[in-house]
């Protein structure tokens, strides 16, 4: 591993703005994300699926449960174990402010894969009751925000070893700000990194597996698995599949060279990623929707189409970025700029700003449209997912702006649309 021992102040610039309201706004957040990944559940279950609110909510005590709580410990741990495994490619990170890179284990796609291979062992040979994740779902989604608080404090008190690189937005001096944004910006334990760890597998493979529980119990309770059930494990399982065959692309990512390993970070790869993003499986197992076969197909064109976009345009950056004499990228129209970098004004990234952010959402929408017009949450994340890119794609044109001065202007004049073309 390399280490951060260089000058004291590289380490630990101070943080002088806040972002997302400062100390208010970050503990307000820290009470309301929890309170998002339960009340989906209180707003969405078996007795009720609507924005009206429902007769009871769960109360406290049912979100204790020690079987709960050990399964997500294991998982955990094992993910870790996978982690760790001598399998795989070691690569080095971007080089961080005081020089140094650090090393990463790439073996995600094989965590992926043993994970499946676990997952049928268990349910087709062992018949394991893996509808667990279906009955204790409320408790297991409780073990994850449990986890993620301890997980963020053990952070955050980790930060203050000697040498450790601080993020540039994570060391205001105040503790719940610094605690939610990550102070320590690449926490690691000799080859163990938390946040690429925390980021790409817990909670992406385990989201996928809680979908195949979604669709044991639809199959238990149901005595079938409807088409939308089907679709909806497969579109998600590709993304996953995707974001782990592509997992050295992450380290290029705002999340793992600007942003710090906070609560923040820790609780959406942990419980939110997982909890939420598998709300569509949930709510197919108690409200199967039965698709025609050309709802089916517009369904499956309309995912293929996004993750054209979506793939096409992150591979060709990457590529562009990588090596822009490659013969797929070099013929495109490029932008120059007095940073040095050029920007690519054609293909995807002349069709609008943020062609990778479009395909993402298009897919969002086939996910969510999977389960039917009947009811709005199951299109929850699709909403959110919305509006989260679009105050990303907002950050990221601010850094955009900062980095590229006039010539950024130039480039917004060349590709006018952030997003979609004559709408926005
Ligand atoms: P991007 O991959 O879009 O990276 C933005 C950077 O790309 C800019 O800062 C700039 O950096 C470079 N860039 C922008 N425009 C151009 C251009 N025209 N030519 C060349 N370079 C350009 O951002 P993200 O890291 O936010 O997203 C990566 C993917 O992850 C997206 O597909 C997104 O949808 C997905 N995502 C998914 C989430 C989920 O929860 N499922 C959450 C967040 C993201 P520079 O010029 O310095 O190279």
């Amino acid at each position: 591993m390399s280490s951060h021992k260089s000058g004291g102040s590289v380490l630990a610039v101070k943080t002088n703005t806040y972002e997302f309201m400062g100390p208010v706004g970050t503990f307000i957040m820290t009470l309301c994300l929890p309170l998002v990944v339960f009340g989906l559940y209180a707003f969405c279950n078996a007795d009720h699926c609507s924005v009206k609110p429902p007769n009871s909510f769960p109360c406290a005590r049912t979100l204790w449960d020690p079987h709960a709580y050990t399964i997500f410990v294991l998982w955990f741990l094992f993910q870790a174990m996978l982690y760790m495994l001598p399998i795989g490619r070691v690569v080095k990170g971007t080089a961080l402010r005081d020089g140094s890179k650090l090393n990463y284990n790439i073996n995600g796609i094989h965590a992926f894969v043993i994970a499946h291979i676990l997952f049928a062992v268990s349910y087709f040979y062992f018949k394991l009751p893996v509808t667990i994740a279906y009955d204790k779902y409320l408790q297991l989604a409780s073990a994850a925000f449990a986890f993620s608080l301890i997980l963020a404090v053990y952070l955050y008190s980790k930060s203050f070893d000697t040498g450790a690189l601080l993020a540039l937005g994570g060391n205001s001096g105040n503790f719940i700000y610094d605690w939610f944004m990550g102070r320590e910006l690449n926490p690691q334990i000799g080859r163990f990194d938390w946040k690429v760890f925390c980021e790409m597998r817990p909670g992406l493979i385990g989201w996928v597996i809680i979908n195949y529980c979604m669709m044991a119990k639809q199959y238990e309770v149901q005595g079938m698995v409807t088409s939308s059930m089907i679709l909806v494990c497969l579109f998600q399982m590709w993304y996953v599949f995707d974001a782990l065959l592509f997992e050295e692309s992450i380290l290029t990512t705002m999340d793992v060279v600007h942003d710090g390993f906070g609560f923040m970070l820790v609780f959406g790869d942990l419980c939110w990623v997982p909890f939420t993003y598998s709300l569509q499986a949930r709510f197919l197992v108690d409200y199967p929707t039965v698709l025609s076969p050309v709802a089916c197909l517009v369904i499956v064109l309309i995912n293929t189409f996004g993750y054209c976009m979506f793939r096409g345009s992150n591979s060709q950056k990457d590529q562009f970025r990588r090596d822009p004499r490659h013969p797929s990228v070099k013929d495109l129209k490029t932008l120059s700029t007095r940073h040095g970098k050029k920007l690519i004004v054609s293909g995807w990234w002349g069709f609008c700003r943020h062609p990778n952010y479009l395909g993402d959402l298009i897919m969002a929408l086939a996910w969510s449209m999977t389960c039917g017009c009947n009811h709005i949450l199951p299109y929850f994340y699709f909403i959110y997912f919305t509006a989260l890119l679009i105050h990303r794609q907002l950050r990221d044109e601010h850094h955009c702006r900062e980095k590229y001065g006039e010539d950024w202007d130039k480039f917004c004049k060349l590709v006018k649309w952030r997003l979609i073309p004559n709408v926005y």
